[in-house]
């Protein structure tokens, strides 16, 4: 049996937001503790006395949590307490892992479960996203590729058939229509309500990425929904300008790096195993040129934050890593 705490907070006392706000809560929570709704036994809800014109188990049953017994109770009024806030504790079969989700602003309720942020930067191929899915299993938070959100980006453009400039680009980035979401722990990039998860990971979309992630509109509209994904939860980040700009406050940041030979065999290698026919001396010179791109552009180039630990993983492990950035990590803890 599994105790699994949450809350959340609503902008008003209103139906529709008290359902919007119950529904986003259950479903990350959900996600996170890989929970189907069979596995839930029952959800209690309380909330601040301010909220008065939705029972939020109300909202839950009308969000379709039919199965298990819900029931709300209104908070006695504490001075100071959080307003409009909504906090749950579900309880569901199984062993293993708890995640509680607290949303919203509603972390601030629990100081023991601090949030905090990993950035793993580094070049194309350096291994930084098969460290960053094991570290984030390793210290039970959720892990955001950042690179899957400028793929997503050039997919859109190409499909559009636009020149990646910033004016014919802008439009786009104004109305797009990009969400990550979780399931299991893993993400999942969704792209007008399309899952593009498996579709950006094909090889013409690398190099797309890099050209449509040097246009400002592009950065400012990813950076800008990345710190709204970081300002909610503990997350390893991975990407090239996490530490130096999308977060430098992050409490945690590593430099991932490896020669370019390394991580064209890399590279090589997964996607030979994906069934794609590529050719080694190619992908070396398009990492380079990668590298070039991401390097020099304007605004918020690949760089090394000065407060970034290096991790040259050329001749290291997969695991060796992972063992060197939990060291780091466990000694500032
Ligand atoms: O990491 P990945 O290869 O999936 O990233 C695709 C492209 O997106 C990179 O070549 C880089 O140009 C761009 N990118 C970026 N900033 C990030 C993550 C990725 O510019 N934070």
């Amino acid at each position: 049996m599994r105790a699994i705490r949450g809350a959340t907070t609503v902008p008003a006392d209103e139906p529709a937001a008290i359902r919007a706000a119950v529904k986003e809560l259950l479903q990350e929570i959900a996600a996170a503790n890989a929970l189907r709704e069979e596995d839930i036994l029952f959800i209690l809800f309380s909330n601040t006395a301010d909220i008065r014109s939705l029972y939020p188990a109300k909202a839950a049953r009308e969000a379709g949590f039919v199965r298990p017994a819900l029931f709300s109770a209104a908070e006695p009024v504490i001075d100071g307490s959080l307003p409009l806030c909504i906090r749950v504790l579900v309880m569901a079969e199984g062993e293993g892992r708890v995640r509680h989700v607290y949303l919203r602003g509603a972390a601030g309720l629990r100081k023991d479960l601090k949030k905090f942020a990993v950035a793993l930067d580094g070049p194309s191929g350096s291994g930084k996203s098969t460290v960053a899915k094991l570290l984030a299993a390793r210290l039970n938070i959720l892990y955001l590729d950042t690179g899957a959100m400028y793929r997503a980006c050039a997919l859109k453009v190409s499909a559009a058939g636009l020149p990646v400039t910033e004016e014919a680009v802008a439009p786009v980035m104004q109305g797009l229509d990009l969400k990550i979401e979780y399931e299991n722990g893993a993400q999942r990039t969704v792209l007008d309500g399309r899952d593009v998860s498996e579709e950006i990971r094909r090889p013409e979309v690398s190099m797309a990425a890099s050209r449509v992630s040097a246009l400002r509109c592009v950065r400012e509209k990813m950076v800008a929904l990345q710190r709204e994904i970081a300002a909610e939860r503990s997350l390893v980040l991975d990407g090239r300008d996490i530490g130096s700009f999308v977060l430098p406050d992050a409490e945690f940041k590593f430099f991932i790096t490896a020669s370019s030979e390394v991580r064209a065999k890399r590279r090589y290698d997964e996607l030979r195993a994906k069934g794609f026919a590529v050719d080694l001396a190619a992908l070396q010179q398009e990492i380079e040129e990668r590298d070039r791109n991401d390097s020099t552009r304007e605004f918020s180039p690949l760089r090394r934050a000065d407060d970034a630990v290096l991790i040259d993983t050329s001749c290291l492990t997969v695991e060796q890593v992972v063992s060197a950035v939990l060291c780091k990590i466990q000694e500032k803890v």
